[in-house]
């Protein structure tokens, strides 16, 4: 069944399939404009019902061997890809990304279940000797207990399962939200949960808006643990509610992504991948290419091929396999990145590639935007400070590697950094010196699952993926036994 024949989706809490509370909500195709489905809107009531569930059935779940855990999340995976198709295209016509880019998501969708499934016998403590004979002093992790995970529009399949896998795995139980405009993904996994077997409560979906619900899941004491992906303004203010009941947060926020290039690098290599990575996902992740550096001497060629391999891109219909770029996800983010771009050209800067909205749309009603490369501007400018999230691209010119690393650093955000040079002196010069979390050198990302995701600066705080992100998603107990069958006679001062 194709998402648009689909008339109704429900949200899951506590095993249950079940509608909002607060009416629903249409979900518009961004590459016509049209809604074509509705989705529960969950009340606030129903958060607090989706916390519940999930406190119930935490005990139980954490107390499943990881083994009998893993199993379940192995179905997950194998699920996932039988229903790939289905589900890349309901990412496509709820999101907007390419079909290739969305089958590709939903391939690393499954990928984390997998991936966190092998940690199963490899979750670990440490053995400690004591200060006294008879005595045994271990420390071990243990589930964080319940999670609250809210993600955000760009990657509605992978960030369900980027979040939802390493909980399971951990033990904990989770109740999800995923960002009001790209709801049916989530909706979509929450059917594949149920039928794998995920016990009731053990993960929990529910949909709404994120000033009503999301305000409760972070706001709550009944929750140990926030996982959010999203922007830096939502980061700080769910980060003020979480303070409220002391709740731990990992925040994955935006990016400003460098992309320096060296005047040895390989130039065709640069170029495409300069591109590749401003353009994938329509501009639209937070490791994207946000602000090209080129050494001087070779900065007339690359804004050259850059253009030219610009113009060659498709932007088209999503569900086409020859399509490079889709729309906007939405009216709004489509405007928020024309502002960003009138502001850039008022104060200056030079359209080597005019782009802007398509004089004629691929499909009318939809958010298109093609690509476009700005020159002539200045590390001050806001186009080269604030996070652009389109297919819109400054390139700047430098003179010298400490310049290019000066600019790099001079940012709030610090995620993701590239660099293409063959100088191995440079390559560890800047790994020692860019202050970002991720640092890219001849290749782009994504990024890999045994990595670990993580910004600097205002781009967040804590992390995902690999044994790091998991870490976050377990507690440590320390445990002090004394099994020789006396007092341990020097903490018994008293004598008696
Ligand atoms: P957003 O901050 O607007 O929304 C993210 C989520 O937060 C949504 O589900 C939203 O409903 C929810 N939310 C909003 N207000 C809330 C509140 N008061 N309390 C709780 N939840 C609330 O972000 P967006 O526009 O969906 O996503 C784009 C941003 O996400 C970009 O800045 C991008 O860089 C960032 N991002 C970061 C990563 C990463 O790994 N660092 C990955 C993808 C996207």
């Amino acid at each position: 069944m194709s998402a648009e024949e689909k008339t109704s989706y429900l949200m899951l809490i506590d095993g249950k399939f079940v509608v909002g509370e607060a009416g629903t909500r249409s979900v518009i195709n961004p590459a016509n404009g049209k809604a074509f489905v509705d989705v529960p809107e969950a009340s606030p009531d129903q958060a607090r019902q989706a916390i519940d569930a999930a406190r119930k059935a935490q005990k139980a779940w954490g107390l499943k061997s990881p083994l009998a855990r893993a199993a379940i999340m192995k179905r997950i995976a194998v699920l996932i890809r039988q229903n790939a198709r289905h589900l890349a295209e309901v990412v496509v016509r709820e999101q907007g990304k390419p079909i290739n880019e969305a089958i590709g998501e939903v391939g690393g969708a499954a990928e984390f279940f997998d991936y966190y499934a092998e940690f199963a016998r490899r979750i670990q403590g440490e053995i400690l000797p004591s200060d006294y004979a008879g005595e045994q002093v271990w420390i071990q992790r243990v589930p964080v207990g319940v999670v609250a995970a809210i993600i955000p529009w760009n990657y509605p399949s992978a960030l369900v399962s980027r979040k939802v896998a390493p909980a399971m795995i951990a033990g904990d139980t989770i109740v999800l939200k995923p960002h009001e405009d790209t709801p049916l993904s989530a909706l979509e996994m929450a059917r594949i949960f149920v039928e794998a077997g995920v016990p009731a409560g053990v993960v929990n979906i529910i949909t709404g808006r994120g000033e009503t619900i999301g305000e409760v899941l972070c706001s709550e004491p009944g929750v140990d643990l926030i996982t959010m992906t999203g922007s830096v303004p939502t980061g700080k203010r769910i980060m003020a509610n979480a303070s409220r009941n002391l709740t731990p947060v990992s925040l994955e926020l935006g990016g400003k992504a460098p992309f320096i290039v060296l005047a040895d690098a390989d130039l065709e290599l640069a170029v495409r991948s300069a591109a590749t990575s401003r353009y994938m996902n329509c501009g639209q992740v937070c490791i994207c290419n946000e602000r090209t550096l080129v050494h001087r001497s070779i900065y007339d060629q690359f804004v050259t091929r850059f253009v030219e391999f610009s113009k060659s891109l498709v932007v088209g219909d999503p569900m086409q396999a020859n399509t490079d770029i889709g729309p906007k996800v939405s009216r709004e983010e489509l405007e928020k990145v024309e502002a960003v771009l009138a502001e850039a050209v008022a104060g200056g800067a030079r359209l080597a590639l005019a782009g802007g909205r398509p004089t004629k749309a691929p499909i009318d009603g939809g958010y298109w935007l093609n690509p476009t490369v700005l020159t002539d501007v200045t590390p001050d400018m806001p186009i080269m400070t604030r996070e652009i999230f389109g297919p819109v691209v400054p390139i700047m010119p430098f003179d010298t590697f400490e310049e290019a690393v000066s600019i790099t650093n001079a940012s709030n955000y610090g995620l993701s950094a590239y660099l293409f040079t063959n100088d191995l002196g440079r390559v560890m010069n800047a790994v020692n010196e860019v202050s970002f979390g991720e640092i890219y050198v001849n290749r782009i990302g994504p990024e890999m699952l045994q990595g670990f995701h993580v910004g600097f600066r205002e781009s967040g705080l804590g992390g995902d993926d690999g044994v790091h992100g998991l870490e976050s998603y377990m507690r440590k107990k320390t445990v002090y036994v004394n099994y020789s069958g006396a007092a341990t006679a020097a903490l018994m001062p008293y004598g008696r």
